[in-house]
């Protein structure tokens, strides 16, 4: 795509340079300190008395938050915690994020000043990937009290395109509408555009007729070899999407998720937030092409401010050049993020599941299943992984050579199993929950321990 046919939301800051855009970000870092988090009396004891920050080296002396301190502000001085300062009347929205069960809910308002700044976050990537007036986004994530949902649905509208919102229907009913209206953007995450492959197979529905130009995921890791097929299996580009209800907000541009043989870049949007990358074990910020914690500090929190909450998110960091694009928006690696805690330890070793899924998601396989558990015989920790390709169940010699290339990248056995069907997915009914490839069924307070 040549530079001239951008689809830009906000040329202005999408063709600044990487130094202006830069003293942009310090200017409204203040102005968003200055708003609502000085004076603060939750703030206050953490991070001292009111300043000017001037470079992000001072910025990153002050501590980070985490959905620990959100949680026990708000068990505190419910609903919001102490740190929710906005006058009721300038509430606009309540978003809840789903929580696990025996734990209260992390919930945050909304003022109408942050909803703008949230709406600014949530454009870009759908603007990119082609929506506006006389487009239709049909979305298979559901709208609820999340905040996902909500804020997709809010963009889609602001930028003129029609949001159709099917989220709770069945998969079936979803692609009547695809067959009947049409869309040309499909929002779903990587499982569950697997399951609307599944079931359009059942109907004898080619996905490539459905007409949909770009296909918007997030949620899951995936690989470039997965990305490509459902890009073929679609006749559509694989646009990727990065969020939190903490509005850590990423995405794709035009380019895609996959650029030549290689994973994309989620352009981050410094001027509405602060995005760090930031060495767990150091507290450093991490160097281009290296991992860390993602750490943010959104403009457009300030009902219930987040000062440097670190995510728990695991991200790859990517230059703001990297991209042909030529935006001086610096980003995260495409298909690369992942949970710090869905790291698994087995028989010592660490393994990260995305970097199991770029070893493992490629051709031919499409699909696998990781199981972790204690041999009850000899106690010992197995890993066992079922395995799926296209053309049928993977053969003795290609296991074999999955079980070769494993050892050698994590140092692990494991034991590779064939799986008879093209899908490893589950039959999911609604895209709301991640899947996880990977499963620990060892007793817990054996998971992780040195055998
Ligand atoms: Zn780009």
């Amino acid at each position: 795509m040549s530079g001239g046919s951008r689809r830009y939301v906000d040329r202005a800051t999408e063709t600044m340079s990487p130094a202006e855009l830069a003293r942009l970000q310090l200017a409204r870092l203040n102005e968003f300190l200055d708003r609502g988090v000085w004076g603060n009396e939750w703030f206050a004891p953490r991070l001292g008395a009111r300043r000017e920050i001037r470079s992000l080296e001072q910025w990153r002396e002050l501590p980070t938050m985490t959905k620990r301190d959100v949680m026990a502000d708000i068990a505190e001085h419910g609903p919001y915690g102490r740190r929710a300062t906005a006058e009721p009347a300038d509430v606009r929205q309540v978003v809840e994020t789903s929580g696990t069960s025996g734990q209260g809910r992390e919930r945050y308002p909304v003022t109408g000043h942050d909803l703008d700044l949230i709406q600014q976050m949530e454009m870009p990537g759908f603007a990119w990937a082609g929506a506006g007036p006389g487009s239709v986004v049909l979305s298979s994530l559901p709208v609820t009290t999340r905040a996902g949902g909500q804020w997709y649905q809010d963009a889609v509208r602001r930028l003129g395109a029609v949001w159709l919102s099917v989220g709770t229907y069945p998969a079936e009913e979803k692609l009547r509408y695809l067959r009947e209206i049409g869309a040309d953007i499909l929002v779903a995450s990587p499982s569950y555009l697997m399951r609307l492959e599944i079931v359009a197979a059942a109907e004898g529905v080619r996905p490539a007729d459905l007409g949909v130009r770009a296909i918007m995921t997030a949620g899951e890791p995936f690989s470039v070899a997965w990305a490509r097929e459902r890009e073929a299996v679609w006749d559509a580009r694989l646009h990727e999407q990065y969020g939190s209800t903490q509005r850590a907000i990423a995405w794709s541009c035009e380019e895609g998720a996959v650029h030549g043989d290689g994973l994309g870049v989620l352009h981050v949007l410094p001027h509405l937030a602060v995005y760090e990358v930031i060495d767990p074990a150091t507290g450093e910020e991490v160097g281009e092409g290296e991992h860390g914690e993602l750490v943010i500090t959104p403009f457009g929190s300030t009902a219930a401010p987040l000062v440097r909450f670190a995510s728990g998110d695991r991200v790859v960091k990517v230059g703001a050049g990297d991209c042909p694009c030529g935006r001086p928006y610096p980003g995260l690696r495409c298909g690369r993020i992942d949970r710090y805690d869905a790291m698994t330890k087995i028989r010592g070793v660490n393994v990260v599941p995305s970097a199991a899924d770029a070893l493992l998601l490629q051709h031919p396989v499409t699909d696998y299943q990781a199981r972790v558990y204690s041999d009850e015989r000899t106690g010992r920790e197995e890993l066992e992984i079922v395995v799926a390709a296209v053309g049928g169940p993977p053969d003795a010699g290609t296991l074999a050579v999955l079980a070769d290339r494993f050892r050698q990248e994590f140092g692990l056995r494991a034991t590779f199993v064939a799986h008879e069907g093209p899908t490893l997915v589950a039959d999911v009914a609604v895209d709301a929950k991640k899947r996880k490839r990977w499963t620990d069924e060892r007793a817990p307070m054996r998971r992780g321990a040195p055998v």
